[in-house]
């Protein structure tokens, strides 16, 4: 099978040029710069199976989100999209492969979860994808087996410093974990909050009264996130260990993992799009708010334009969503009268790519080739795919989009294909969407329908992280 895309402007982190993508059973097999002539010469006798014109169009790497949670159990629900109908969403939305957290159950083996998350995805996903494991217990056994799963592709276990009681490590397992990737090469992921003291300070409100969800922002002051963060920054200097925090929300972090990275420390962190573009009034409205709780929760609006800072002066490598949606009826309902039962998770998988493009390209804050950088190729070396994964060069798989960057779209929950019942952006006029969306040589997403195949995603072992080594 080859595929010809012509005449588009392929974009990379490096640099942009136009250029004709060969594709051949589902690797890109050649990139020709135009040039006097050349093209002709160079594609003189290449017979297509197809032929895609980009005339006009971008062609970029498929978008990589490296922070999703399919089907996770929280709060005595689950989130809602499964790895079907969330990897349909995001392959709508441009993106061609997503990582997914595994969850280790509290006394087993970190294979026990692993092994269930795979059950689940097998056969399901309809786009490539990865795991990093969420270990609930630092023991012998299980940063013994910490080895075992690098030496497996799965180089990356994500550990908390927020919900006491179901996730949290104290600071002597979280440093043993990083000791431990210290040895093996592999990359400890933080979510910094300090959830004990997040917990008095949300019952205090609760007592005075404040139970709506407005409340789960109010509790979790920015200034716990710079705690936890500065905090874990320091246990990875004294391991001498790399660490990657996860959904950094606030100036108060990003202070943090900017002066380490000014120290020369392998401290690496991503934002969410839900922190970019909203902000802490979204959360009043009262039991509305519900809709955008999340955790980190959403920030005073004026910590955003700190955050696309930090993605210019790259102290933010990359972004991801922290997909984890659950519908407004029956889901987030679970918290009215006490917002500390509302679950946790926002839907933003489908919405990540353009919105970046919309708010960064076209809103001025950054270039095209960092949007490609933040939304694909950092993410593939942060966790160990790249070249595979988030470039255009020969040898790569050819998970590519012809993105039109002039196309205006409306989001609406009645139009998009997450498996829940609202969005976040809901009635938002943004510029750029991907025509074509290829996942290894196959199309699966042309103009807005899905027409690839059912059970297309495979699993992708990944090496150590490239930036965790040689930064
Ligand atoms: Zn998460």
């Amino acid at each position: 099978m080859r595929t010809l895309i012509k005449n588009g402007l392929v974009v990379t982190a490096d640099g942009s040029f136009e250029a004709d993508v060969v594709v051949v059973d589902g690797k890109i097999d050649a990139v020709t710069r135009h040039a006097s002539g050349a093209v002709e010469t160079a594609l003189a006798g290449i017979v297509a199976d197809e032929t895609i014109d980009a005339t006009g169009k971008y062609v970029v790497p498929g978008g990589i989100d490296a922070h999703t949670h399919m089907e996770l159990p929280f709060g005595g629900t689950f989130a809602k999209d499964t790895f079907e109908s969330g990897s349909k969403a995001a392959a709508h939305g441009g993106t061609t492969m997503i990582v997914d957290f595994a969850v280790q159950p509290k006394g087993k083996a970190l294979r026990d979860g692993l092994d269930v998350w795979m059950a689940k995805a097998e056969g399901n996903t309809l786009i490539d994808y990865g795991f990093h494991m969420i270990m609930s217990d630092v023991n012998e056994a299980s940063l013994a087996e910490m080895d075992q799963l690098v030496a497996e592709g799965i180089p990356d276990f994500k550990l908390f410093t927020a919900y006491p009681g179901v996730f949290l490590s104290p600071d002597d397992h979280i440093f043993r974990a990083l000791q431990q990737t210290r040895k093996n090469g592999g990359l400890i992921m933080m979510h910094a909050e300090n959830g004990p003291v997040i917990d008095v300070i949300a019952a205090d409100l609760v007592a005075a009264g404040t139970t709506d969800p407005i409340g789960h922002g109010l509790a979790r002051y920015p200034v716990l996130e710079g705690e936890a963060t500065n905090r874990v920054i320091r246990l990875a200097e004294a391991a001498d260990a790399p660490v990657y925090f996860v959904h950094l929300s606030s100036r108060d972090a990003l202070e943090a993992v900017s002066a380490a990275r000014r120290r020369g420390s392998r401290v690496f962190a991503e934002t969410c799009p839900q922190y970019l573009f909203l902000s802490l009034d979204d959360m009043g409205n009262g039991f509305e708010g519900a809709k955008y709780v999340c955790s980190p929760p959403l920030r005073p609006k004026d910590h955003q334009e700190d955050l696309w800072r930090g993605l210019r002066t790259d102290d933010l490598q990359l972004v991801g969503t922290d997909h984890c949606p659950f519908d407004f009826a029956g889901q987030k309902e679970l918290g009215r009268g006490d917002f500390r039962k509302i679950p946790n998770g926002l839907p933003a998988i489908e919405d990540r790519v353009d919105l970046l493009h919309h708010g960064g390209v076209v809103g001025g804050r950054i270039s095209r080739e960092r949007w490609v950088e933040i939304m694909s190729t950092a993410p593939a070396k942060m966790f160990g795919i790249y070249p595979q994964k988030g470039a255009i060069a020969v040898g790569s798989d050819a998970d590519l989009l012809v993105y039109d960057p002039n196309r205006k779209r409306t989001i609406s929950a009645t139009t998009h294909h997450m498996d829940v019942d609202y969005s976040l952006f809901e009635g938002w006029e943004i510029q750029g969407a991907s025509d074509v969306v290829m996942s290894r040589g196959t199309v699966v997403v042309r103009d807005g329908a899905w027409v690839g195949p059912a059970g297309h995603g495979q699993f992708v072992r990944r090496s150590r992280s490239d930036f965790a080594r040689l930064a």
